[in-house]
């Protein structure tokens, strides 16, 4: 069986973890969020790319669920130590590393498609990572505080200002010029099925379907989604200050309709919110709780279960 899924950060990459422990023989191909990547101290930075490899190569932080287990932090302090900026990204030792090399490659010509199979080659993930685009495209927020309306970067609003000062609005700068990377329209062509993983929906699943042509590709594929939001709430995070920067409620009704009905055939619910409904979309009420591998593993069993029961 051939799977595609989209994915983030965290919830992608712990996700990801149960589907691989559900379908150990299936293709799975990773379109990841490349929206969140920033430079800083002149390295390429790609969060959620790094957070899927590190997971699924067993070498995340478990508890943080971003960065490398046993890290340490000295050259961020010597960078504080020179008074260098930014500081209020956390960036450790060994992390530093990855950065390094995809910089150096990216400097050399390399895409970063080329790039993150090259990391890959150590983390062996188990799956095929691809970001969503080799061009640039990064997410920024317009925030209104007294230095009057401007737009920062995702970044600086989700990690300096913890999402704390309300965004007016959230946009992909450079979406429009962003093409596909190579290998990622290909791969939903001759998928079985898609999976949408409980990632945020603005920042994560939103941004990656608006790059040009995913969105359209998908929509001609069996895609089954699973809620990042249960009882009017994210899991974790702070998805709701983005779902209400776009206006939409934090509502797995709402998140339904705005990935849309051409998009999602099958759509997993916490039992709580059983009564959401769409027209054209099976919704299912499972466990939606990824608590532990067995968990995990389930509900991405009971994702494949609704696909196949939609391909029927
Ligand atoms: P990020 O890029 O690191 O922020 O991670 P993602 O975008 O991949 O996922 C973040 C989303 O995962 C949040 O909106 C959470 O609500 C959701 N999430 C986290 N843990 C769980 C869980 O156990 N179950 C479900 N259904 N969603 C979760
Ligand atoms: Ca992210």
């Amino acid at each position: 069986m051939r799977i595609v899924s989209l994915a983030g950060g965290i919830g992608g990459a712990r996700f990801l973890r149960g589907l691989l422990a559900a379908t150990p023989d299936a293709e799975i191909t990773v379109i990841g969020n490349t929206g969140d990547d920033i430079t800083l101290f002149g390295l390429r930075v790609c969060p959620d790319l790094d957070t899927i490899m590190y997971t699924l190569g067993g070498g995340i932080d478990e508890n943080q669920g971003w960065g490398r287990a046993d890290e340490t932090h000295i050259v961020k302090e010597e960078l504080a130590a020179y008074g260098m900026e930014p500081q209020w990204f956390g960036l450790g030792d060994r992390d530093f590393a990855t950065h390094i090399v995809r910089t150096q490659m990216l400097n050399a010509g390399y895409s970063l498609t080329q790039v993150t199979e090259a990391l890959c080659a150590r983390w062996q993930p188990g799956v095929r990572l691809l970001p969503m685009s080799d061009d640039r495209a990064e997410t920024h927020v317009v925030v209104e505080d007294e230095h009057g309306r401007r737009a920062i970067h995702f970044q600086e609003w989700w990690v300096r200002l913890r999402a704390s000062v309300p965004a007016r609005d959230i946009a992909l700068v450079g979406a429009a010029e962003a093409k596909p990377a190579p290998g990622v329209l290909e791969a939903i062509h001759s998928a079985d099925v898609v999976i949408l993983p409980p990632s945020n929906p603005v920042v994560s699943i939103g941004t990656i379907l608006q790059i040009q042509g995913i969105r359209q590709a998908l929509e001609t594929k069996v895609v089954v989604g699973v809620s990042p939001i249960i009882g009017n709430a994210p899991v974790r995070g702070m998805a709701d200050a983005c779902l209400t920067a776009i206006g939409v409620p934090t509502t797995a009704q709402a998140v339904l309709e705005l990935y849309g009905a051409p998009l999602v055939d099958g759509w997993l619910v916490a039992e709580e919110d059983g009564d959401v409904s769409l027209d054209g979309v099976e919704v299912r009420a499972r466990p939606l709780l990824m608590s532990d591998p067995e968990a995990t593993a389930a509900l991405a069993r009971a994702a494949l279960d609704l696909a196949g029961e939609i391909s029927r």
